[in-house]
């Protein structure tokens, strides 16, 4: 079977005393794009940053392309983690207000001590073919569109030649036409270049359209994975099924009945017993309050970690990598 992209296991984020990421594994094989989903706060933007090295794991492993990164480390220039990018949320934030468009391409050769004029005009060609023309080249961030900045950083990020991409709400603030624009852009440039994408979005339309499978967070841990088809359908975990049901979908006839969940993402810092959503769940018993149910993996390559799940993607007895 082969290698896959990254592997990230029993991954375990801390800021002082607070444990954002608390036993998160993924696997992202090549060529596919992965979702992270889940309510703003559960955790899901500091696996993207402790996967790009910009937040040392407290423990727990990272493989990039069957390569180890050691827990706690930081990216260094050539390593492993430095085939991974992130396309950040606020892609203007990102960006040098004080640089021209035409050295923010620039950049990221320079970085990597590879710049030669025909690389650069190899990645000048990249940004034309993505609708980014010459005339924009002297333009400074502020006077770009918000379509425009995310495909600056899109380029900038494929300029240092990566394997993978972590995007982080990469629709974020776009108008809808817009945001298909840069999703069909995302799929093409995967199949072109061989790319395979984390996508982490609380937006499930965009999910729902360009992820192969999905994975959903709750208060720092994965409590449902699988095809993202069959999971949309019919979700196994309470709360991948309260998610669902909030979305709004442009097709009356796929609007579920919406359910309401009760209290607010309790505080990462002090998280419930047992099960750690038992307290907003409409299907709580006592059980749930007492013991931690365990991500357990059950039919169609799907894992749910609930002791009564929704479907009959019930869970075989074996430990397994979410998705
Ligand atoms: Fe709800 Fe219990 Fe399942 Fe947790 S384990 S999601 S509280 S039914």
């Amino acid at each position: 079977m082969e290698e896959p992209a990254l592997v990230l296991k029993d991954a375990v984020v801390r800021y002082h005393r607070l444990t954002a990421v608390d036993g998160v594994s993924l696997e992202l094989r090549r060529g596919e794009t992965l979702g992270l989903v889940g309510e703003s706060g559960c955790g899901k933007s500091s696996v993207a940053r402790s996967i790009v090295g910009l937040q040392p794991l407290a423990s727990g492993t990272l493989s990039v392309d069957g390569e180890t990164v050691r827990a706690g480390t930081r990216r260094k220039a050539g390593d492993a983690q430095s085939r991974i990018q992130l396309l950040f949320q606020d892609p203007a934030a990102s960006l040098s207000p004080r640089l021209t468009v035409k050295t923010l391409l620039a950049e990221p050769l320079k970085i990597r001590n590879v710049y030669t004029a025909e690389r650069f005009a190899e990645i000048v060609a990249l940004a034309e073919s993505l609708g980014l023309g010459q005339q924009l080249l002297t333009r400074y961030p502020h006077q770009l569109s918000g379509g425009q900045a995310r495909r600056v950083a899109l380029v900038r990020a494929l300029a240092a030649n990566p394997s993978i991409i972590v995007a982080d709400e990469p629709t974020a603030g776009l108008d809808i036409s817009v945001q298909g624009e840069l999703l069909n852009l995302l799929r093409s440039l995967r199949d072109r270049l061989g790319l395979s994408y984390l996508l982490i979005s609380h937006n499930l339309n965009v999910v729902g359209r360009v992820t192969d499978r999905v994975a959903v967070m709750y208060l720092g841990q994965i409590v449902e994975s699988g095809p993202t088809a069959s999971l949309f359908r019919e979700p196994a975990h309470p709360y991948t099924q309260a998610l669902l049901s909030a979305n709004l979908t442009l097709d009356p006839s796929r609007q579920r009945e919406r359910i309401v969940l009760t209290g607010e993402l309790p505080n990462p810092s002090n998280p419930p017993s047992g099960c750690r959503f038992h307290k907003r769940c409409p299907l709580a018993q006592p059980k749930c309050a007492a013991d931690a149910p365990p991500l357990l993996a059950g039919t169609g390559a799907r894992s749910v970690a609930c002791h009564f799940p929704l479907v009959s993607a019930a869970p075989i007895p074996r430990q397994a990598i979410a998705g």
